[in-house]
């Protein structure tokens, strides 16, 4: 297609070229030493049309064909002074005038001679006399000759500017695909936030160090993985655009800490690794590590706001049982997420252990996922006995975990793992439901005496989800159960987390007439001023307490204190953990409202509970 095409352009160039070459007049030099000749050709090459001029020796031929290169020359061979052939050896002899064609007009007719004229670059040869015609179709022949190679020249040079043109446009083809695809290779390799390596990149340089240090071309290196503490709450109140220009200003900060031979990378997010190289021992590693939190820890001012950052690092140290970089980011990583639980702006080690709980945790996720679709769960009931008559006025629903091969496990290990991952969220809609369905169905049995509650532990994470209400409405709903006999237990740190929030759903849950306890108290924040400002209806006292009642007179004076507390904000007093008949006898003394513990019964499985219930027992 594409060499077709070119084929037409060119027959059209040629033909383009050689009417141009027709319409412009032929230019003929005429020499001849006889001026009768010279006048005779002259005119009558004038009246057929050609350009004319002419010479009466070689030297002006010369000079006047050197001076304008003229069509095509008419060369007598007999001259005084230059002859013909001497004229005709000259003009090929010059680069000015060499492709002239030159016609000898000879009264010579020897064979010798007009082998000579051809010799010396004649085109042609008339002998004297001629017939004027004769003449007129040999210049004719000649000068469709020289237009046609002359074309065929222009051709040629256009061909080969062509040619010029599109080898330098492959060239620049080649040179852009070359930038482009370096562009690429970039973007893989890099983070396009921060312009630093990203994972990718992180892993292969990690995976030479390693081979290297195997060769022990090179020392230890160490790995240090970095997470900024809280980095959420910045996006969430600043904005992510500042978030991001911080992310920025963080990187070039930690780029000031290294040496050339180490590598620093951003994995996403707030995480940012950094390979350093030449570690001799984990001080050197852990120092190098406080140094980067010193540096992080110098303010930040993106678009003029004052932001201190802190970093949780893990370390981890090369050594010749790795073989893997994946494996060194994994470790280190987890070495982080150790960091982290101790608290904000913290470095730690990495050890095998933590690899093992890790792996723990990773199987618990995956067990309490499956869990929720097997129905492993199942609750028990603990009563909570009123100190006053000694009657059961409710119980506390707990759940429990049969798991297939561990057993019964306990809440205490799975509801954090659940909270974490977001499973809390099923398992704690399957209580509730469970629960008000229990009572539910012990009313109906009439085996609750009038007032029975239900009590349900909810996860700072239930709490702060808006659609929990909507949950529960739902279940009342099914269950028909009234909304009076429900009551949740909550601890102190949803209040903490996000008192906004709370406070709402607390509005809405109260004008449900449905109940709230403060669990586990005395252990979190116990802040008076958020119990002041949550009006609950009771107060549990954490089993810390009340197990050590006994034992020492501080003990009593807190929980006389809490006691009291509650009593002053309008709230019922209930211990948690009640063992023994002591216990139960100091509390009732010190006035407080209700109590739980093994000396009642421990959590029951719901017959267990029926038949408690039955009994109508009266501690
Ligand atoms: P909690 O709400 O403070 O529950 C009381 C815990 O104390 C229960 O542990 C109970 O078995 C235990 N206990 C009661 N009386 C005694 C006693 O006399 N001596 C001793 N040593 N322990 C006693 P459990 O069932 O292991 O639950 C632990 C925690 O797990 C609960 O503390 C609660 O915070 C949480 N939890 C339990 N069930 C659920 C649930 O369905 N959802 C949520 N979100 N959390 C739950
Ligand atoms: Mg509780
Ligand atoms: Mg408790």
């Amino acid at each position: 297609m594409r060499y077709t095409q070119s084929l037409v352009e060119t027959a059209l160039l040629s033909r383009r070229l050689m009417e141009q070459a027709v319409a412009t007049k032929a230019d003929i030099f005429v020499v001849d030493d006889t001026p009768e000749n010279l006048r005779l050709l002259s005119t009558a090459l004038l009246q057929r049309g050609y350009k004319v001029r002419s010479a009466i020796d070689g030297s002006m031929a010369l000079m006047g064909a050197t001076a304008a290169p003229p069509d095509l020359m008419l060369l007598d061979v007999n001259m005084p002074g230059l002859n013909g052939y001497e004229v005709c050896r000259r003009l090929k002899a010059s680069a000015i005038t060499r492709d002239v064609p030159v016609i000898f007009i000879s009264a010579l007719d020897e064979v010798m001679d007009k082998v000579q004229a051809f010799a010396l670059g004649g085109v042609d040869y008339i002998t004297k006399p001629f017939h004027f015609e004769e003449v007129v179709a040999r210049i004719e022949n000649q000068l469709t000759i020289r237009r046609l190679s002359l074309s065929l020249q222009a051709l040629n040079a256009e061909l080969e500017q062509r040619v010029r043109d599109r080898t330098a446009a492959l060239e620049q083809e080649v040179q852009e695909r070359q930038r482009a695809q370096e562009q690429l290779l970039h973007l893989a390799l890099h983070d396009p936030l921060t312009n630093l390596p990203n994972r990718t990149s992180f892993l292969k340089t990690v995976q030479v160090a390693l081979a290297r240090a195997r060769q022990q071309l090179e020392q230890q290196f160490a790995i240090l993985f970095l997470d900024c503490d809280r980095f959420k709450t910045i996006n969430d109140s600043l904005g992510h655009s500042v978030g991001d220009e911080l992310l920025i200003a963080i990187a070039a900060r930690l780029q000031t800490c290294l040496r050339p031979e180490d590598t620093l990378a951003r994995l996403g997010g707030d995480e940012f690794i950094i390979c350093r190289a030449a570690i001799i021992d984990l001080n050197q590693a852990t120092a190098f590590a406080q140094h980067l939190n010193e540096q992080l820890r110098l303010p930040f001012y993106p678009r003029g706001y004052e932001v201190f950052v802190n970093a949780s690092i893990g370390i981890v140290l090369s050594d010749a049982n790795y073989d893997d970089a994946e494996h060194l980011l994994r470790n280190a990583d987890t070495a982080m997420y150790h960091a982290k639980a101790l608290g904000r702006g913290r470095a730690q080690v990495f050890d095998p252990s933590m690899y093992a709980r890790a792996l723990n945790r990773l199987k618990l996720e995956n067990d309490l996922r499956r869990a929720i679709e097997r129905q492993e769960f199942y609750l028990c009931y603990q009563p909570v006995v009123s100190l006053r008559s000694g009657e059961i006025i409710g119980f506390e629903a707990l759940v429990r975990w049969q798991h297939p091969d561990r057993g019964v496990v306990k809440p205490a290990e799975f509801i954090p793992a659940a909270e974490e991952t977001g499973a809390i969220t099923s398992i704690g809609d399957w209580v509730l439901a469970e629960a008000c369905q229990q009572l539910k169905q012990w009313q109906e049995r009439g085996l609750a005496p009038a007032g029975l509650s239900v009590s349900v532990n909810l996860s700072v994470r239930q709490f702060a989800q808006r659609d929990s209400l909507t949950t529960i409405d739902a279940v009342l709903q099914a269950t028909q159960l009234s909304a009076k006999c429900l009551k949740l237990e909550i601890t102190e740190s949803v209040l903490i987390d996000s008192p906004e929030s709370a406070m709402a759903t607390f509005e809405e849950l109260r004008a449900r007439h449905i109940q709230l306890s403060l669990d586990d108290f005395g252990t979190g924040y116990s802040s008076l001023s958020y119990l002041h400002r949550f009006a609950m209806d009771a107060l549990k006292i954490d089993r810390s307490f009340t197990s050590k009642i006994d034992s020492g007179h501080k003990n009593l004076e807190i929980v006389q204190a809490i006691v009291s507390l509650s009593h002053t904000l309008g709230m019922e007093a209930i211990a948690e953990g009640i063992e023994t008949a002591s216990q139960l006898a100091q509390l009732r003394t010190l006035g407080c409202d209700c109590g739980q513990g093994h000396f009642f019964a421990p959590p029951l499985l719901p017959a267990a509970a029926a038949d408690l219930l039955r009994q109508r027992p009266r501690w």
